[in-house]
């Protein structure tokens, strides 16, 4: 009870549910993942694959987390643009860190294909489309990001789109092909038994309780028992708590909704015709995506508040309805939510405290490609195979700002919500 999966379409679609143990004794590791979220998950794949032992340390389930429970959109990016990442960062460094990002999503295409994980049901495609008037901008972006980074970014007019999206509020699109959608917690969980495969040890209902630097490395605490490993690497995400202090006090915690319909039968054909999951282009923006069949999977706002609602489902079905009226009599089945983390800058936060205890945290709205590099870069750094993970050196551990910091996003995000409604409004770009 309490530590299991929430209800979710994944979890109610769930292929084999393995239970790890609890941590009951000592044991010793060369490297201690805290939390079992997909950077924890993809950081122990990396390093056992590398022959090091690991043990993964997770509170409740793996990918009991946002990992667990996501829209499931793979594509390349971060939760922030090139523009933002070039001010903190260089312009040469900034192009490296989109191609990176681009890795993320091989790195998780090629471990389904690898581990022939097909309950992870890839689906390629992933369609960005404008709530305004707005193609010349768009063009600009696709010939500009193709001819930059290789992509195949392909244009949309506005009747193409409404060809395929059945609603007045849409304007033109942009499709990566390179993008896929999946189930996020089959994929998670098949890492799992990977890492286990491997000789790795996974601890579930085993919170890391402290952390202490002892001779030759760390001494991680759990209630029932004692993990001593030269590294640890904290991957808590947006459920960090107080055993990483310094990360604790560095993101913010933003909650994001998601719903599930009922079977949409003939319905589906009047509204969405592609395969491919669509996302909007305000900030906060509606995301969704066709499952088991003919569901709709719809995700959208964003909050600091991170108790749910009420009625968190009503919010929901309200943006779906609104963006499809023909949704009206659409039931709802289910609506969760989850928690990601945010730093202030926008970017992962990926690099080490001090001599062996690392992190790989904050990866906001846009985790799935991102915590596969998170991974990778770490493990190759204690691995000593590069020092990749140094790219994301300008994103530090800024302070989060407190309960100010809190307020000062929600209020960001109000001020967002009300410039893309006067943008739509007004039509413009
Ligand atoms: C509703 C929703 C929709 C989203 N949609 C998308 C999407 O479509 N595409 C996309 O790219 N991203 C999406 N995201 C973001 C993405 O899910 C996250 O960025 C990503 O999953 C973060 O992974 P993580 O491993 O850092 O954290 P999590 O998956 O949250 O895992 C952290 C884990 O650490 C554990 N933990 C914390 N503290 C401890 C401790 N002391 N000891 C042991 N364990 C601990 C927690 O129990 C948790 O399981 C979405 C997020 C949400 C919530």
């Amino acid at each position: 009870m309490g530590n299991d999966y929430i209800d979710t379409f994944y979890r109610r679609t769930l292929t084999g549910d393995r239970r790890y143990p609890a941590l009951g004794e000592a044991a010793v590791a060369d490297v201690c993942i805290v939390g079992g979220g997909l950077a924890g998950l993809t950081t122990a794949l990396e390093l056992a694959r590398r022959g090091r032992k690991v043990a993964l340390l997770e509170s409740r389930r793996i990918a009991w987390g946002a990992s667990g429970r996501n829209g499931g959109f793979v594509c390349a990016g971060y939760s922030t643009g090139l523009e933002n990442i070039e001010r903190r960062s260089n312009a040469h460094d900034a192009e490296t860190l989109i191609r990176l990002s681009m890795e993320g999503v091989e790195i998780v295409r090629n471990n389904i294909a690898g581990l022939r994980i097909a309950d992870a049901a890839p689906t390629p495609g992933i369609l960005k489309v404008l709530r305004h008037d707005g193609g010349d901008t768009l063009k600009r972006r696709r010939d500009s990001e193709n001819a930059r980074f290789g992509m195949r970014l392909e244009f949309l007019d506005s009747d193409q789109v409404r060809a395929q999206l059945v609603s007045k509020s849409y304007h033109q699109g942009l499709l990566d092909p390179d993008g896929f959608h999946f189930h996020p917690l089959n994929y998670a969980r098949a890492l799992a038994a990977e890492i286990i495969r491997l000789g790795g040890d996974i601890f579930e209902e085993s919170a890391a309780l402290s952390v202490e630097r002892v001779q030759g490395g760390h001494e991680i605490a759990t209630a029932g028992g004692r993990i001593s490993a030269r590294h640890v690497v904290f991957t808590g995400g947006g459920y960090t708590d107080g055993v990483a202090k310094r990360l604790k006090g560095s993101y913010l915690p933003i909650a994001t909704y998601v719903l599930l319909t009922e079977p949409l039968g003939d319905l589906l054909q009047q509204t969405i015709r592609t395969k491919a999951a669509i996302g909007d282009d305000r900030r906060a923006g509606d995301y969704y995506r066709i499952v088991d069949g003919d569901r709709l999977l719809w995700g959208g706002r964003i909050t600091t508040r991170t108790h749910d609602p009420r009625n968190l489902a009503a919010q929901l079905r309200k943006q779906m309805v609104g963006t499809y009226p023909q949704l009206k009599d659409v039931k709802v089945e289910l609506a969760w939510s989850g928690l990601m983390s945010y730093a202030r800058h926008l970017m992962p936060q990926i690099g080490r405290m001090r001599d062996g205890l690392w992190y790989a945290t904050a990866f906001g709205g846009h985790g799935m490609n991102t915590t596969a590099i998170g991974g990778k870069v770490i493990a190759q750094a204690i691995a000593g195979e590069s020092d990749r993970y140094r790219l994301f050196a300008p994103f530090g551990l800024d302070w989060n700002g407190g309960p100010f910091g809190r307020a000062a996003v929600q209020l960001t995000y109000w001020t967002y919500q009300a410039m893309d409604a006067w943008r739509e409004r007004h039509n413009k770009a």
